[in-house]
């Protein structure tokens, strides 16, 4: 993976990346629109709460953000985006003509201003560097968050957001889950079918790991060697273990003949706990870990909690 686009990946990124404009005045969002329109994928929202909706669901590479506004102001939309670790890296670039607002903006997390009366041609220069800069982040973050191998995040990405999974948790007073997954007997695995097929299951793995979560917001890192952890953000102990399970059956499933194995076939042991945010993260971990030990005593194959 390159450290750095090149002009012409660049040039398509840029044409795809997205713009959300939140303004309550429909005259001011034709305006925008219609200066950036050619050169981006525009998404419209006319008001903040609408705005902080449409980031969930589909989070826009920048957005252009009224001040004022009927109900939530532009200010305090920036304030709850920085918040909520989803959507606190999405630049935001205030549209504004009142100079006194500057400080509150900057304060509030904006990245830059355009004034009114728009320049059209600035307007297009600053979205442009800014979104430039975001791709580029977004580029390195990719690099340094992701396991070359099995494609899935690595362990820093990891010990990241998992900081913030658990600020999140203690925020909203909400449960969380952690599985240890291990594969059963993989030093043996790649002893009889060699370290090019022992690479190759690992993928399987990982693949059939991500594959099998369904909220956005859960995820799945390469821990370490043949270990992987998931993370469940509000998800209770009997959800976690129905997770659990399906995972662990679904590797099976995939049929990865293990002629050293009782099962026959490649299998995980899965340790979990379920985290209530008065838990820091260490204990949890260790709780997690604990149980995958007894999976593994228990006799393999199997979920513990
Ligand atoms: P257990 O059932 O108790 O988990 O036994 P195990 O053999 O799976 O565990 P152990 O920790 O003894 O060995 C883990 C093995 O995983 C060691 C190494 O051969 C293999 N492994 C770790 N990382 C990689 C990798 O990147 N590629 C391949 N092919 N194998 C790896
Ligand atoms: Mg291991
Ligand atoms: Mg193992």
């Amino acid at each position: 993976m390159p450290l750095n686009y090149t002009d012409s990946e660049l040039k398509l990124s840029l044409k795809s990346s997205s713009v959300l404009i939140v303004d309550d005045q429909l005259l001011s969002v034709i305006v925008l629109k219609r200066i950036l329109a050619e050169h981006f994928n525009i998404i419209t929202a006319n008001s903040g709460e609408e705005a902080i909706e449409v980031c969930k669901i589909n989070a826009p590479d920048i957005i252009l953000l009224d001040i004022t506004m009927g109900g939530m102001s532009g200010i305090e939309m920036c304030l709850k985006l920085k918040t909520t670790p989803e959507s606190q890296d999405i630049p935001v670039i205030f549209v504004t003509s009142f100079e006194n607002q500057e400080t509150a903006c900057w304060e509030a997390g904006a990245v830059d201003f355009v004034k009114k009366p728009i320049n059209p041609e600035t307007l297009f220069r600053r979205v442009r560097a800014h979104i430039t800069i975001k791709l580029q982040q977004d580029l390195l973050s990719q690099k340094v968050y992701f396991d070359d191998l099995t494609k899935v995040f690595n362990r820093r990405y990891f010990d990241a957001h998992f900081k913030k999974v658990e600020l999140s948790a203690l925020r909203e007073k909400s449960d969380y889950a952690l599985l240890l997954i291990d594969i059963d007997y993989f030093k043996q695995y790649n002893d009889i079918y060699g370290h090019i097929q022992g690479d190759n299951a690992l993928r399987l793995v990982a693949q059939t790991l991500t594959n099998s979560l369904q909220r956005p917001s859960d995820f799945v890192a390469r821990y370490g060697g043949e270990e992987f952890i998931v993370v469940l953000p509000n998800t209770s102990s009997e959800g976690a273990l129905c997770v659990a399970e399906k995972l662990k059956k679904n590797i099976i499933d995939l049929g990865i003949l293990h002629k050293y194995s009782e099962f026959n076939f490649l299998t995980v042991s899965i340790g979990g706990s379920t985290l209530q945010p008065h838990r820091n993260n260490k204990s949890t971990l260790d709780l997690a870990d604990k149980k995958l030990y007894k999976a593994k005593d228990l006799g393999r194959n199997q979920v513990c909690f």
